[in-house]
């Protein structure tokens, strides 16, 4: 006899961009922030029970599309993502993304949400802990080229994780640099701008690289290196597209994310296979240094990590359900038996019928 246990439902909350951004304000972008930056530390600590592999990534002419999964054995994520440097000019973001949060043991999607807004919190909050990590302990100004959809993002974090006062613009597009400085004006940053990279770096204790374009550019190059100086390199994400010098990795001791994955996607995919690099968890649980002295170069080569997406939709997760924020969705079918699948399109309503 066919034994039909009790269903559990199998509902997946929905969080749309509108409804994203309603979340993000109502917590404040500096909650969401500092919340996401202790997901990802949390979770960075307790990197051996991640079952991780690199991102799969479907390049064309123009771009990327990339797969990123990740799971420990309570859950699974994964997220959609674009890379398009051309999409500004025909009106859509250069990156683009959404993902699900879903129950391992059972396989049940918890969570479909927009990954567009949450990519650029989770991107600045990882860059923030590296600098946290990495940056000399009284870095106050920061040097901010590529001033595009995640600068903003990466200003604020500074500010509140780093304690970064003063940012120095430059992005070859000037009407990116006066958007930025209208949306931070009321920020309490100082905001000021320079017409080019080498006088925007001048004097800088960090500096951040978050430019578009499909290109192995050399938007930093060895002279403007000054001692002490730390480098979030978050442009050179993808092979043959790059931001900074060889020379300059090779002067600074360099930290990526998860290692096989920046060999391919990082600024070091112009160095040996061999090139030492220390991956950022490994410092975060106090297996290996950081910052060894005052005047040694650091560099965060960011290409963004899948376990930084489940980290940031567990935090959306648990705030949305504390609000009350989102939609229950039928993204899997309810089924009282769950071997009846045929059933399902007889018990479908006409309205949703095609057959007239
Ligand atoms: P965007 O297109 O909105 O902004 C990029 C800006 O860079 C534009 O304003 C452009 O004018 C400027 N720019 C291009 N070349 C420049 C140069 N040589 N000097 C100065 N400015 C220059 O893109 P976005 O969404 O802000 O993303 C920026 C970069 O960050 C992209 O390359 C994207 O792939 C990358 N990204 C990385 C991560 C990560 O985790 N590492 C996450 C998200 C995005």
């Amino acid at each position: 006899m066919n034994q039909i246990t009790p269903q559990p439902t199998v509902a997946t909350l929905y969080l749309s961009a509108p409804v994203m951004a309603q979340l993000i304000n109502d917590i404040g972008v500096h909650a969401c922030l500092s919340g996401i930056a202790d997901n990802i530390r949390a979770d960075f600590s307790r990197w051996n029970e991640f079952d991780k592999s690199a991102r799969v990534a479907n390049h064309s002419k123009d771009g990327v599309i990339e797969l990123m999964p990740i799971s420990d054995n309570s859950l699974y994520s994964f997220k959609y993502v674009n890379g398009h440097p051309k999409n500004t000019r025909i009106g859509l973001s250069t990156v683009m993304a959404f993902g699900v949060l879903a129950d391992v043991d059972t396989g049940v999607p918890l969570l479909l949400s927009e990954l567009t807004l949450t990519t650029a919190l989770r991107t600045a909050a990882t860059s923030a802990l590296a600098a946290k990590t990495l940056a000399r302990p009284n870095s106050r100004v920061m040097a901010l080229i590529g001033n595009g959809a995640q600068s903003e993002f990466q200003a604020v974090a500074f500010q509140h994780i780093v304690g970064i006062e003063e940012i120095r613009l430059f992005d070859v597009d000037p009407a990116a640099t006066e958007k930025l400085v209208r949306n931070l004006k009321d920020s309490g940053l100082k905001l000021s701008v320079y017409q080019s990279t080498a006088e925007a770096v001048k004097g800088a204790d960090i500096i951040t690289t978050v430019t578009a374009d499909k290109t192995n550019a050399t938007i930093i190059t060895p002279e403007m290196i000054e001692p002490g100086m730390h480098i979030n390199g978050v442009g050179g994400d993808c092979p043959g597209k790059t931001e900074l010098h060889t020379e300059v990795l090779s002067m600074s001791r360099v930290f990526v994310e998860y290692a096989p994955q920046s060999r391919v996607e990082g600024d070091i995919q112009h160095m040996p296979a061999d090139f030492a690099v220390t991956e950022l968890w490994e410092v975060l649980v106090g297996n290996l240094p950081g910052r060894q002295s005052a005047n040694e170069v650091t560099v965060f080569d960011s290409v963004g990590f899948a376990l930084e997406d489940y980290s940031a939709l567990r935090f959306m997760r648990g705030v949305a359900l504390e609000l009350g924020m989102g939609e229950m969705i039928a993204l899997i079918p309810e089924m009282a038996d769950p071997k009846n699948l045929f059933g399902v399109l007889r018990s479908a309503p006409n309205a949703l019928r095609r057959v007239a």
